[in-house]
């Protein structure tokens, strides 16, 4: 059986956490990298100072919020570019000082997208803050009807794959996942569905032309999908075999044989010290060593 380390971190001082490089005071961080005192956050890129956001790179201070860039004084916001002092807002950019708002573009002291003078501004905000800390409503982030891509098609549900279950106790509307989706262009193939186990096995086979852009059906998730001919040129340059799975199954597959940021207890199975390792969904049986040990062990076999 491989060996592992406790976790892959490099260059970390005072931190915890997997996949982080060159962090500085980051607690419980998840693939991180040169950014300072941040805590319960991930994938965070030149980032100071955040606590519960992910997708997060080139600014400072971000509290419960997700795909912030170049942004500063940011909370309970979902995607906000180049702005600051931004709160339950998405989608906006080069922003300031708005609340709930939403696509907005170079705006400051709007309130659901509507403009008002500074003074208003914040008197609103005040008296919108008390109602919604009456209502217990400050504090959380938006709610799963608001996930744009659809919540189990995100990269939450690519990592963890929630059950039916999950999702109904997180109230997530759910989407037929055929709908609106493009699987090929020439109408007269649509109806002309496939099933993946036809598919010869080496993308080499002269049969294989038949299949482009033909629908094939991953029935194991019940949604379509189909190989363009760049795609096919690309498998036959690189030998590789056609995929018998959508491409939304390949993603997670890829994504969850990487260590989840989710953390274990253990011990080292060479020293027996305790150690905190993270889990793996795919390589659940693992022999984990901690970090000395595991470089120890690198040296003795190259
Ligand atoms: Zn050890």
């Amino acid at each position: 059986m491989a060996v592992w380390p406790e976790n892959f971190n490099t260059g970390d001082i005072d931190s915890s956490g997997e996949y982080l490089e060159n962090c500085v005071c980051c607690q419980h961080e998840y693939n991180s990298s040169k950014s300072t005192d941040g805590f319960f956050s991930s994938i965070s890129f030149e980032f100071h100072n955040s606590a519960f956001s992910t997708r997060i790179s080139w600014g400072s201070d971000t509290f419960y919020s997700c795909d912030t860039n170049e942004s500063s004084d940011i909370k309970f916001c979902f995607r906000v570019w180049r702005s600051r002092k931004m709160e339950y807002c998405m989608d906006c950019m080069n922003c300031e000082n708005c609340f709930g708002c939403f696509g907005l573009q170079r705006k400051s002291f709007h309130i659901f997208n509507v403009s008002y003078t500074e003074e208003e501004y914040w008197q609103k905000v005040d008296e919108i803050k008390c109602a919604m800390l009456e209502r217990g409503e400050y504090g959380e982030f938006f709610p799963a009807i608001f996930s744009a891509v659809g919540f189990q098609f995100s990269m939450g549900d690519a990592f963890f794959g929630y059950s039916a279950d999950e999702l109904q106790k997180m109230n997530v509307p759910m989407l037929d996942p055929n709908s609106g989706a493009v699987v090929v262009t020439d109408e007269t193939k649509v109806s002309d569905v496939i099933f993946p186990e036809v598919l010869p096995d080496s993308s080499l086979d002269s049969k294989v032309d038949e299949y482009v852009g033909r629908p094939i059906l991953d029935s194991k998730i019940g949604r379509k999908y189909s190989i363009t001919s760049d795609e096919l040129a690309l498998y036959r340059r690189l030998h590789l075999p056609l995929p018998h799975q959508h491409f939304l199954t390949r993603l997670s597959n890829l994504i969850r044989m990487s260590n989840f940021s989710v953390p274990e207890l253990t011990e080292c199975q060479n020293c027996q010290k305790k150690i905190t390792t993270y889990k793996n969904a795919t390589f659940s049986e693992r022999r984990v060593f901690c970090l000395a040990c595991y470089n120890q062990f690198l040296e003795q076999n190259n």
